[in-house]
């Protein structure tokens, strides 16, 4: 049986014509609805429909080093095709990723409260827009960063030409005030808009945050820097990451970077998927072969078909039922457009002069223009609030949020890990101590996120490792070392140490 397609790319005709024969194969051989499934990510530890391992070997690859399918039933004896080195450098770093899930669920629940449509899927494919578009190179320096990101990405909409009232810092560190549009950004040289911070939320405010948001808005478009074949905007690829951030500091100023990168990011992966949201109502067929061939123009094919197949799959499916009936729940939408609740709060205190603690916030964001609500739901949980508020004493406290402030005494106690009615960033013990995040817990988690990607790494290493063994091992009838006697017991050395005593 030909097995070369199995190094073959994974939407060629070839490859995929070896999959159907592959699972004709297996299938046959076996009565069971379900065998081993030999794609890069299961490693043969899992078994899966056949449906289930025609979408992995299309998504994650086939696993290259099994070459006789002796599991599924080939003869061990057969001669054709010696069995091919296995490259680790050719499987794709693929995903250890629920298991990280499991291990640090409260880490990655911290640090972004993102989560992706469909959170539990694959990371961002290895094929790296440094294969399709040489971007990622490593050493590419800040000035070609300047000429190369001087224009919006061709995929961005039409940007308004609304004018946003920021201030420049130039290299000498000379400030002026400017009136200037999101596209006009992708042009400065030489000076950086300023963006200015809350200093309780740590969320971008005033008119600097709206011009940062349109512009993260354009850049989310740019699939060649940002690549929309991944599931999980926390687990893209940390280089990637370094890359984004340096294209956004060469247009915006921060006061602390490391401390403003983990909103900015977190705001760009929320965009980001909105891109693919767009990308997917506009681009959807009946089938996934009419999908595949109706590709965006500007977007690469390999992302593309990645893309695709990981949409048309079950789980894919039922995870967007799913989806769709916790929107239904979430009956009380917001007013705010598209301002961010930062923004918004930042309206509401130079309107009134006074920050606006949650309840109020509430109240503010689900009334209508005409001063009705939403809906029922707002208008019964705003009157409780609008009672609580009035019972209050009149102690001021510039804090956002308490733990036991009205907002909670209506709606209940926060999950860990976020708080509500407050916007994207910090998470409780943020706001309610009233300490802005330090460098140092900034420095921490990022080091969490570079050990869990090296783990990843290692742990995929040792995962294509042991199934390459396994699969040795088991073309070999009787392995010569079968009769080397075990190394001794370093415990029972011990104990008659101890007798010995
Ligand atoms: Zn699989």
């Amino acid at each position: 049986m030909d097995k070369s397609w199995i190094n073959k790319p994974r939407l060629s005709q070839d490859y995929r014509l070896g999959v159907k024969n592959f699972l004709d194969f297996a299938f046959g051989k076996s009565n069971a609805p379900m065998v081993k499934c030999p794609c890069t990510r299961c490693s043969l530890a899992k078994s899966k429909t056949r449906e289930d391992i025609e979408g992995d070997l299309i998504c994650h690859g086939f696993l290259n080093s099994y070459t006789s399918w002796i599991v599924h039933g080939e003869d061990m004896c057969v001669t054709e095709n010696a069995r091919v080195p296995s490259d680790s450098a050719h499987v794709e770093l693929d995903s250890t990723f629920n298991l990280l899930d499991d291990i640090f669920p409260d880490i990655s629940a911290n640090m972004n409260e993102e989560h992706e449509e469909g959170s539990s899927g694959q990371p961002m494919d290895t094929d790296r827009p440094s294969a399709s578009s040489g971007n990622s190179k490593k050493g590419e320096g800040f000035d070609e960063i300047i000429t190369k990101y001087d224009m919006p990405p061709p995929l961005a909409a039409e940007c308004k030409s609304f004018k946003w009232k920021i201030e420049v810092i130039d290299t000498a560190g000379k400030i002026e005030g400017k009136m200037i549009t999101s596209k006009e950004v992708w042009k400065i040289q030489n000076s950086k808009v300023i963006v200015h911070f809350d200093e309780v939320s740590g969320q971008p405010i005033g008119e600097s945050g709206g011009l940062l948001g349109s512009w993260l808005g354009q850049l989310s478009n740019d699939v060649n820097l940002l690549p929309i074949n991944y599931s999980d905007w926390r687990m893209v690829n940390p280089h990637i990451k370094t890359k984004v951030w340096e294209v956004i500091q060469s247009k915006f100023w921060f006061d602390d970077p490391p401390t403003r990168k983990v909103f900015v990011m977190s705001a760009l992966g929320s965009r980001c998927k909105d891109v693919k949201l767009r990308l997917w109502k506009e681009y959807k067929r009946d089938s996934l072969s009419e999908t595949l061939l109706n590709r965006p123009e500007n977007v690469p094919e390999n992302q593309w078909g990645h893309f695709v197949h990981m949409r048309f799959t079950e789980k894919w499916k039922k995870m967007q039922e799913r989806n769709t009936e916790s929107q239904k729940k979430n009956s009380m939408p917001h007013v705010c457009g598209r301002k961010s609740f930062s923004r918004k709060r930042n309206d509401i205190t130079i309107k009134t002069g006074k920050r606006p603690c949650r309840a109020k916030f509430f109240i503010e964001t689900r009334t209508k223009p005409n001063g009705s609500f939403v809906c029922e739901e707002a208008k019964t949980r705003a009157e409780k609030l609008t009672t609580l508020l009035g019972q209050k004493s009149h102690v001021t406290n510039n804090a956002i949020a308490n733990l036991d402030d009205e907002y909670a005494q209506v709606f209940g106690p926060e999950r860990p890990g976020r708080v509500r009615c407050v916007g994207r960033g910090p998470t409780p013990s943020k706001l309610v101590n009233h300490s802005p995040v330090t460098r140092q817990e900034i420095e921490n988690s990022e080091m969490v996120i570079d050990l869990k990607s090296q783990v990843k790494e290692l742990s995929d290493q040792a995962r294509v490792w042991a199934s390459s063994f396994a699969v040795a091992f088991a073309n070999i009838p009787n392995p010569a070392f079968a009769n080397v006697p075990s190394p001794p017991n370093p415990n029972q050395e011990r104990s008659d140490d101890a007798v010995r005593d």
